[in-house]
């Protein structure tokens, strides 16, 4: 038997409003829609859909802690068919959006979902490389939280999401697997970065969709000028 979503979000200990509850919805018939025609992602159906889209791009950040103010600046860097950007945009109604991909027509795609979902006042959708994007003025250090998931090794995304914190701000890496080796190059390559480590949480999701990871990285220091590199560079020659 499948989740349904009211047991997805009890799973959460969230309850979200009708409206987003029903943005919930539209955005899986936007995503079946648009993976007719370009081949997004597999994770479209069902618990497919539920699990390892919606429940596993809002745990780290749900529920937000009572009288806590939420991110208001959020980036996802290599949103690909829109995740985990547009579950947070659509859980998360005070914060803007920043989604980042290099792919032209997943762009295109995501920003029509966008629009479908109401939300195009504040999601804006950037086709553009990760390492071009966090030089922009505008965007280098003002964001409070930089998201990425499945884009590149952690030490790579790293260096894509780093430069773009403020001081306060946090890096958000969705992992899968994690070990103490991961761990040590991701410390390097934050070091390099001017941050740090400030969170790990792992959870498994359910219905045995194997175990997740969450890392988060905050500013030390100012982000050296140098990063991120030129376009590829990170990729090609990893900081750890
Ligand atoms: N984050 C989505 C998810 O979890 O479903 C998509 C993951 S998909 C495997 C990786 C995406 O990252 C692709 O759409 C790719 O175009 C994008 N990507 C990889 N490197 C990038 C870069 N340097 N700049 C912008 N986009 C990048």
């Amino acid at each position: 038997m499948a989740f349904t979503s009211d047991q997805i979000w009890s799973l959460l200990g969230w309850t979200p409003s009708a409206d987003q509850a029903r943005q919930f919805t539209v955005l899986q018939l936007q995503l079946a829609h648009w993976n007719r025609r370009l081949n997004l992602t597999r994770l479209v159906q069902a618990d497919d859909y539920w699990i390892a889209q919606i429940y596993d791009a809002l745990w780290p950040l749900l529920p937000q802690p009572q009288g806590r103010q939420g991110p208001r600046r959020i980036v996802d860097v290599g949103t690909g068919g829109g995740f985990p950007g547009l579950a947070l945009a659509i859980s998360l109604p005070q914060a803007r959006l920043e989604l980042v991909d290099s792919a032209a027509r997943k762009c295109e795609a995501v920003r029509a979902m966008a629009h479908s979902l109401g939300l195009s006042s504040r999601v804006q959708v950037h086709c553009e490389r990760a390492e071009l994007f966090a030089r922009r003025v505008g965007m280098r250090g003002q964001v409070d939280l930089a998201v990425a998931r499945a884009v590149a090794p952690a030490p790579v995304v790293a260096e894509y999401l780093v430069p773009l914190l403020t001081p306060g701000g946090e890096a958000l890496l969705y992992r899968g697997r994690w070990d103490q080796a991961d761990e040590d190059g991701l410390g390097r390559a934050a070091a390099l970065l001017g941050a740090t480590l400030v969170r790990r949480q792992q959870r498994q999701l359910p219905a045995e969709r194997g175990l997740r990871t969450v890392l988060g990285l905050s500013p030390t220091a100012p982000c050296p000028g140098r990063y991120p590199r030129k376009v590829g560079q990170p990729a090609r020659r990893p900081l750890a």
